[in-house]
């Protein structure tokens, strides 16, 4: 038996309106290199500020995570040369990261999973090179100094999937709190993998893997290496500690280099920055302006209205539809049917016309109303979807389609009365089918009910009317 360790570095850059260290707008997409200054480009003698905001959103991230915030400390220089990368240094922490001993919680294969954080620490992103088919490379360093978190997590995942169920956790969470974009596909959100194999005998040297550019190539890059790993082990190795590259076109890991040590590095105190104070207050009032996280919102959702943990775990994911069900639930009781109505016509009108649900054109008074017209039988279920277009279309009120339309359900038996007897007078053989076991009759001659009353008639009391009727003769 083999044991996979996979381990996670998440790079997210934070949603501040400024860089990390000076005044220049953060923004993705500008113009290349016209949001930069003398700070960020590291000339001689410019000196760095921390952006308190992006302190802000850290801590925030840390607390999302359930991690415990370092009171006291400072950042550190990382020495590197990179084109990316003009100062020759990136400002980063390493020995007193900001934020550490956090954990997730994650639905994993095998049921839930703690995957512990070790560290959130904070830096500045570099550059951006942009190679070009020609062979050139040109510099784009409206990135270079875009405050970023990096999350550092145990090695306490075993799969690719559940490294993709982490991410997908993750994000959710970083979006939740709005302290990032984290969008792959921008780079906004970038993760490494660190993985080895745990045999009987040996264990594998770790392999880190760049370049891993969405959850699904995270997941099968894991996959890939679990294999390569396997075979090393086969082998009686245990490889050299590498770092590799996904490579989507042909779905392989490439070797890139073997790794470098801290010592590489040759990492030191930044001095130019003091170190970080935050006290008690500036955290409690951070976490005061932590909402529920989506996870703990699941669960809450399915205790308080007792709906199952699937139509919990789509409400949850998004603020606005959760907001959207309790507040229907405040004008129709019945948590169930607001799933139904919700999760299902609701989301199909919503996503047919493709806009967002906080652009409908009513809310969870009217939604409400609706449910309970239905509900209280005042108008059948067919008859509901058809007003609930309008409501969607034009934003008038139930009650008031209703009645422009005329589309109140019958459900007076005297009313209906005349409708089954003429249904079954001109329909003798239905009525004779039926008599001879053809238990289907009965669904067209309701449907004849139905359509002589244009829907309106109540489906359950004409039903029962018939089979009563029938019985007769
Ligand atoms: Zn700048």
């Amino acid at each position: 038996m083999t044991k996979a360790l996979i381990g996670l570095e998440i790079h997210a850059e934070l949603m501040t309106q400024t860089k990390m260290f000076c005044g220049c707008k953060n923004e993705f997409g500008a113009t290349p290199n016209t949001n930069v200054c003398p700070v960020c480009l590291g000339h001689p003698g410019t000196l760095p500020r921390i952006n308190k905001g992006a302190v802000e959103k850290a801590v925030l991230a840390g607390l999302a995570m359930n991690c415990q915030i370092r009171k006291e400390c400072q950042m550190d220089r990382k020495k590197y040369f990179y084109p990316d990368l003009t100062k020759g240094f990136q400002i980063s922490q390493n020995e007193e990261p900001l934020c550490y001993e956090g954990y997730i919680e994650i639905q994993g294969e095998e049921g839930a999973k703690k995957v512990r954080i070790e560290r959130i620490h904070i830096e500045e992103d570099t550059g951006k090179s942009n190679h070009t088919e020609d062979g050139s490379t040109w510099m784009d360093y409206n990135r270079a100094g875009v405050p970023l978190i990096e999350i550092v997590t145990y090695p306490d995942m075993s799969s690719g999937k559940e490294a993709r169920l982490f991410l997908e956790n993750l994000k959710e969470r970083l979006k939740y709190i709005g302290v990032s974009d984290v969008k792959m596909e921008e780079g906004s959100m970038r993760c490494d993998v660190n993985f080895n194999l745990i045999g009987e005998e040996r264990k594998t040297a770790i392999t880190e893997i760049k370049n891993l550019n969405s959850f699904r190539a995270v997941e099968k890059a894991i996959d890939f290496e679990r294999e390569r790993h396997g075979e090393i082990l086969n082998q009686g190795n245990s490889g050299r500690k590498e770092t590799r590259r996904w490579d989507d076109g042909i779905g392989e890991t490439v070797h890139m280099r073997y790794k470098e040590t801290a010592a590489d590095y040759r990492l030191s105190v930044e001095g130019d920055l003091p170190r970080i104070h935050l006290s008690e207050e500036f955290i409690e009032d951070i976490r005061k302006k932590l909402p529920e996280m989506p996870h703990e919102k699941k669960i809450r959702l399915m205790e308080q209205y007792g709906i199952s943990e699937y139509d919990a775990n789509i409400i949850s994911a998004g603020k606005t539809l959760s907001d959207l069900f309790e507040e229907t639930v405040n004008y129709h009781k019945d948590a169930s049917k607001v799933c139904d109505w919700l999760l299902v016509d609701v989301l199909r009108l919503k996503n047919e016309a493709e806009i967002e649900l906080s652009q409908l054109k009513f809310g969870a008074k009217e939604l409400g109303a609706l449910i309970t017209l239905v509900q209280s039988g005042k108008i059948n279920q067919k008859t509901g979807k058809k007003v609930l277009r309008i409501m969607f279309e034009d934003g008038k009120t139930p009650e008031k389609i209703v009645e422009e339309q005329g589309l109140g359900q019958i459900s007076d038996a005297s009313a209906l009365v005349e409708v089954v007897e003429a249904v079954l007078k001109d329909n003798a053989q239905s009525v004779e089918d039926y008599h001879n076991g053809k238990d289907r009759a009965i669904g067209y001659l309701m449907g004849e009910c139905m359509k002589r009353t244009r829907g309106k008639g109540n489906p359950q009391l004409f039903n029962s009317m018939l089979l009563e009727r029938l019985k007769k003769n």
